[in-house]
Parts: C-alpha cells; structure tokens; sequence
C-alpha cells in the first residue's frame, strides 16, 4: 500500500492498526525456501505470528508448522494442518497438557527433558495412541564467531543425558531423532552455517553414543528480519550451498532434515499505524504521545528481554519538506516504562498524524503487553495484495471463572 492507502485504511479502521500482506508473507516464505537445500523441510513457528490467514498461507507454500502450546496447536489444525504432523514444543510441557495435545491428535513432540520422556511415553500407554520423538538437545559450546544468541540452557537435554536416555526412551516413545535451535537472529549467511555447523555437531555426538542414526534432524533457524525498523534481513546467498556441503557429510544416513523460521516470513508483511495524540516539545528534545504503547508494540521486542528502543517511524502524514527532528515516542500507559522509540527522526509529528512502524508482522501485537492497563487490543487486518481478507482483535480482559 502507499501513503495515501495506508492513511485511508487508518482512517476507515482507527488506530493503533496492525496490517498484514500475505503477498509479502508468500514471498519471503518462497525466498527462504528457495535458499534451503532440495529435500529439507522449512517448518513455521507461529510464536512469531499466530494469525490464522497468515499461518495458512505458510501451509499454502509447503511449510510445516511448530507449536508450542494448545492454542497454537488448535491454530494450526484451523488453519489446514493435520495435528499428527505439527511438531510440537515448549520446556513446560505438563502431564495435562501433553494429554490435551495427544487427544487433539498430536503425536510428534519434541522432548525437553528425561523426565519428560518418561511424562510422554506414559500418556501414549494411557491414551493407547503412539507418540514420535524428537530430543532436543543443547547446543554445545557456543561458536565464537561473534554469533548473538540467547542463553539457551534451559532448553533440552545434554548430549550426555540424551546418550543416556535413548536406549529406555526408544521402548516407550518412538525416537525419530533430534531437534536444535540454536538462537534467533543469527545475522548473516556466515553465521547461520555456523550455527548449523554446530548444531550438526551436538548430533553426531550423540549419534557416536548411541549408534543409532536419527530419521529426522531438525537443525533449528535463526533467520534474520529487522524488527520494528526499517530495513531487510541479510540476503541468502550461499546458504543453499553451505548447508548442502555440510549436509553432504549425512549422505549415507540420510536423515529428513528439518529448518524452522517464524520472523522471516511473516516479520516485513507487518506494519503498525497509530496516531499520535499529543507532542511536547522540550529542550532536551521532542516527545511524542502515541495511541500505541507497550500494550501494543513490543512488550518483548523481538524476543530480547528488555525492550529495544532502535524502533524506527515514517510519519506518513507530513510533507516530505516538514523538517527531521528527533523524536522519543511514548505510548498511552501510565509508566514511564512505555516507550516506543528513543531519539529516532522522523518528520516533526503533530497531533492527529499517522505514524508507521515497519517489520512488526512478528512478535508484534501477540508479543506485547496486551492486557496492561486493559485497553482493547490493537486491531488485525489481514489483506492479500489489493483485497481484504479479514480483521481480527486480540481480547486479553479477565474472565470471571469462579463466583
Ligand atoms: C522462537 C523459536 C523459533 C522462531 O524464531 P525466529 O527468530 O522467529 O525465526 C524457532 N524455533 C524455536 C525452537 C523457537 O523457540
């Protein structure tokens, strides 16, 4: 959409507005399947964007789906999937839950812990359903590279307990193989093989212990997409050749293999429009007062733990000649934690424009603070190039369960 649409629709549907444009999800997702060997599957992480519409497009263009909780799963099958083939998740998956999921129809779950697999084979025998395993495993000592990533050793068993338990898992689970995500945001093609590189390490490892070659790997993502910034991800030249290199070296056990993404495709369809209600201009620089705060936008910021403020806005409704200023953007909450952007330029706002955000399709409206301070939610419309497919709004308010 240009200015003038983008202005329109804010107009027609108030704000603050998330957009979506599956066209953009359908190609990135077709990019980064095109960069991925022949043979390998690309599954979908819908943590980053749970959108129905969105998550069936990505089943429209061959990607597989990875849930990590009830609500996603019921998602996934909603939108097309069959829950037997949903990879499904999570470091706290209780007994209850696990249940739940089986009776669903999930059957292939990645197992976080020994005790989880005992916690799985057991709610297979009681269900008289079988369940598919795939172990998660830590990744090992870190790349040096300069690879970014988030401590992950909550996550997944030790190659020395995943050595440890194959032999009793394999009676009371099947055991498909393994499963490794090393971190998010790996930036560059250099980096991603590396991290791969390492991931395929933890499995031979393991497979050297065990001798038992895996059916499946799913050696985990990290593909990078700005977030609520302007700009590109990194481009993918090469990556189809690295990896079959690296892959090479599995030729003759010929393990599936398995990626996962959730921001690259869904992350540039995204964008938040939201009016700014009020500016201040002060010495130590201008303020402005926007109807999207951290309920909105970011409560986790891409997944960091603190709130990033490199947030970047296109004030869409200033004349390309109004002056740059830079502007720190606070949201509509009381605390003075709500902050948008810090000190980033845009066309000097003033009440009542229409401010962008780019790169917000993942972890935007689902990753916030959506029911602090018990405003409605933002508002989700989903549109496909030109036509509109439909809108949707998250309700977080608290529900009377007892009483
Ligand atoms: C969060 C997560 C993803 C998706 O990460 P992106 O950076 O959005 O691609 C994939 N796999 C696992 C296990 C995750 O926790």
């Amino acid at each position: 959409m240009n200015r003038a649409e983008l202005l329109q629709t804010s107009e027609r549907y108030g704000t603050p507005l998330y957009l979506y444009d599956l066209a953009e999800v359908r190609d990135r997702a077709n990019e980064l399947l095109a960069a991925l060997p022949g043979g390998t599957s690309l599954l979908y992480s819908l943590k980053a964007n749970p959108l129905l519409p969105v998550v069936a497009e990505l089943r429209g263009v061959g990607c597989g789906a990875e849930v990590s909780s009830l609500g996603e799963l019921d998602v996934a099958v909603a939108a097309g999937f069959r829950a037997a083939d949903v990879l499904y998740t999570g470091p706290g998956k209780s007994r209850g839950e696990i249940d739940a999921a089986i009776a669903r129809g999930a059957e292939l779950f990645s197992c976080e812990s020994e005790t989880e697999l005992d916690r799985l084979g057991a709610a297979a025998a009681d269900a008289g359903r079988r369940v598919r395993v795939l172990l998660r495993l830590q990744p090992g000592d870190r790349p040096a590279s300069g690879l970014s990533m988030a401590d992950g050793r909550q996550f997944g068993l030790t190659a020395t307990e995943a050595v440890r338990a194959w032999p009793a898992a394999a009676e009371s689970v099947e055991l498909l193989g393994f499963h490794v995500y090393l971190g998010s945001q790996l930036g560059t093609v250099e980096h991603l093989l590396t991290g791969f590189t390492c991931a395929k390490a933890v499995v031979d490892e393991v497979v050297a212990g065990t001798g038992v070659p895996p059916r499946i790997v799913d050696l985990g993502g990290g593909f990078p997409w700005p977030y609520a910034a302007e700009g590109v991800g990194c481009d993918l030249i090469g990556l189809r050749e690295g990896l079959t290199d690296l892959l090479s070296d599995w030729a003759e056990s010929a393990p599936r293999v398995w990626f996962e993404t959730g921001r690259r495709p869904t992350a540039a369809a995204g964008t938040l429009l939201t009016t700014v209600i009020d500016v201040k201009e002060r010495e130590s620089g201008v303020v402005v007062v926007v109807d999207a705060g951290i309920n909105v936008l970011g409560g986790m910021a891409g997944l960091g733990r603190v709130l990033r403020l490199n947030t970047t806005v296109d004030n869409l409704s200033a004349a390309d000649d109004r002056p740059e200023v830079a502007v720190d953007v606070v949201g509509p909450l009381c605390t003075p934690l709500d902050r948008v952007a810090a000190r980033t330029p845009a066309r000097k706002p003033a009440p009542g424009d229409v401010l962008r955000v780019h790169n917000v399709g993942a972890y935007g409206a689902t990753a916030s603070l959506t029911a602090f301070l018990s405003r409605p939610g933002p508002l989700e419309l989903v549109v496909d190039g030109d036509e509109e497919v439909g809108a949707w709004r998250i309700d977080a308010r608290a529900v009377p369960v007892t009483g």
